[in-house]
């Protein structure tokens, strides 16, 4: 895998900001927080579904690690199923 070049603080920030956008227009009805199990302590009690105006900004504030933790967003689907 290559290795990507190391991005800003503000980059991260407005691509999650981005990713998030486009969870909130699509299907789902909450945003949940991914979490690696690599990533540091602050993140990792971060993890978790919220609402949309209730998540935390990405990268987490207090992030031990910035740019080394990558917690990112991803869609919670209550609607799914038969
Ligand atoms: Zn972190």
């Amino acid at each position: 895998m290559a290795i990507a070049r190391v991005k800003t603080i503000e980059e991260q920030r407005a691509e999650q900001k981005a990713a998030l956008e486009r969870i909130r227009n699509g299907l789902a009805t909450r945003v949940r927080i991914l979490v690696p199990l690599n990533a540091c302590p602050v993140c990792r009690a971060h993890e978790g579904a919220y609402e949309f105006d209730e998540v935390p900004e990405l990268p987490i504030e207090g992030c031990s690690r910035p740019g080394e933790c990558d917690a990112v967003y991803a869609p919670v689907l209550d609607l799914f199923g038969p």
